[in-house]
């Protein structure tokens, strides 16, 4: 009987491999088809000032929703899109539409645009960056580009080039998630950051209590200040982890408790009070 048993834990597990290929399989002919057929659009998340909450900009955030298979999260698709070297075509769709999108806000506030270390390792993305520029007529300075520590874990690429010859244009660089990939501080002094963003993972920890993950958010940006360079804390979600960063120094802050990621239109509508307000 156990022979049987353990015959029957074999045939069990068979499919379920078969499941996860095939489902991947149809995820990324799916993927293929999802620019060409509209599936895909940007929210918009804002950015604000540690201090004042006054909005400093927007983050773009990829959604992808597929009609037979519902929202796909980015967590789940990009991924497969740097694996399927469809990375390069999306994150160019995306760069495009959020410079398009942001040169209409009647707020002249930045938007940031996640890259993927792909398409850095391409000197034609420094053409594209351009082009996007050009065509949507937003200044350099309101373009901020995300990227990870990732970017520098391969050897002999091309990647601090093409940032260099961006960072010329007048975009802005920000290191995203800083903390959770293998952190090397040689980079930091010598590509032109911004700005230092601390994972969500250290602010929930922090605000639970976790003494360490204070003493990292506190050597971060005494770490970012002595650079030159501004801290946004990734992940508030309530006030109390507001009152935290903030008491820590983290000079911008981004999360749910300050505003989800938002449909374009209701950006727009966001970008513009600022503007009525102030005029
Ligand atoms: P990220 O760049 O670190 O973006 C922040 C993520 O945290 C977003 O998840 C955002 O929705 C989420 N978030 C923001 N505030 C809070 C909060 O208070 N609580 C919690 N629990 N989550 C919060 P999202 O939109 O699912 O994106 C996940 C990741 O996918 C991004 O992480 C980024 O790495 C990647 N991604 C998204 N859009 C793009 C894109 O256009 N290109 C590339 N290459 N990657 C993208
Ligand atoms: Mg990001
Ligand atoms: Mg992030
Ligand atoms: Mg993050």
């Amino acid at each position: 009987r156990s022979k049987d048993a353990g015959g029957g834990t074999f045939h069990c597990y068979e499919p379920q491999l078969h499941v996860d290929a095939e489902e991947r399989r149809v995820l990324e002919l799916a993927l293929r088809q999802a620019l060409n057929n509209n599936e895909m659009h940007l929210h918009y998340q804002p950015v604000v000032d540690a201090r004042t909450g006054a909005l400093t900009g927007f983050e773009a955030l990829l959604r992808w929703t597929h009609p037979q298979f519902g929202a796909i999260p980015p967590t789940k698709f990009v991924p497969l899109a740097e694996e399927t070297h469809m990375i390069a075509p999306i994150g160019e769709w995306v760069l495009r539409s959020a410079c398009a999108e942001a040169a209409r806000w009647d707020d002249p506030v930045r938007v940031a645009v996640n890259v993927s270390p792909e398409q850095l390792y391409n000197p034609a993305f420094v053409t594209v960056v351009a082009s996007a520029l050009a065509n949507s007529g937003l200044p350099a300075e309101r373009l901020e580009l995300e990227v990870t520590e990732s970017v520098f874990m391969r050897e002999g690429t091309c990647a601090v080039r093409v940032l260099e010859k961006i960072l010329d244009m007048g975009v802005r660089l920000s290191l995203d998630d800083f903390g959770t990939g293998y952190s090397s501080l040689g980079y930091l002094s010598r590509t032109r950051f911004s700005s230092i963003k601390i994972d969500r993972s250290f602010v929930t920890q922090a605000a639970g209590g976790a003494p360490e993950a204070v003493a990292i958010i506190r050597a971060v940006v005494a770490l970012a200040g002595s650079l030159g360079m501004a801290t946004t804390a990734e992940g508030v979600e309530t006030e109390d982890e507001h009152v935290m960063v903030q008491q820590l120094g983290c000079t911008k802050v981004q999360g749910y408790y300050f505003g989800r990621p938002l449909p374009v239109a209701e950006a727009r509508t966001i970008a513009s009070r600022g503007r009525r307000a102030a005029a």
